[in-house]
């Protein structure tokens, strides 16, 4: 945890306090989040860089989603490539359909997590 200085009186307030305790004025925002951490692309709450959730707007991350729902990382792996493996296994024909959605799932996977904001699902 880092310390950053108040901008009103000038104290040592922790990174993650929301306001200065000595003076009560609003913590100012960081231009760069903590290691390990990122921001939430909508309300710049710093999180943790694997958090699925953030813990400030309710945004949620996933690597992929279908309709309104979201999904991660290993229920994209079961969904997107171990399901349509299986299927290909006992029914070729559907399987071929499903390579696109397949490649699309592993490179979504190697992309890394998306922000979603929730309010828009
Ligand atoms: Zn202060
Ligand atoms: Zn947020």
């Amino acid at each position: 945890m880092a310390l950053i200085e108040c901008t009103d009186c000038g104290s040592q307030i922790s990174s993650s306090a929301k306001a200065c305790p000595k003076c009560g004025a609003p913590a100012p925002k960081k231009n760069e989040p903590d290691p390990g951490n990122i921001f939430c692309p909508f309300c710049r709450t710093e999180v943790s860089e694997d958090a699925m959730i953030c813990s400030g707007c309710d945004a949620r991350r996933a690597y992929t989603r279908s309709g309104t729902r979201l999904y991660g990382k290993w229920q994209s792996i079961g969904f997107g490539i171990i399901l349509p493996l299986i299927l290909m296994a006992f029914f070729p024909p559907a399987g071929i359909i499903l390579i696109p959605v397949m490649l699309y799932v592993v490179y979504r996977l190697i992309r890394g997590p998306v922000w979603y904001n929730y309010s828009d699902l």
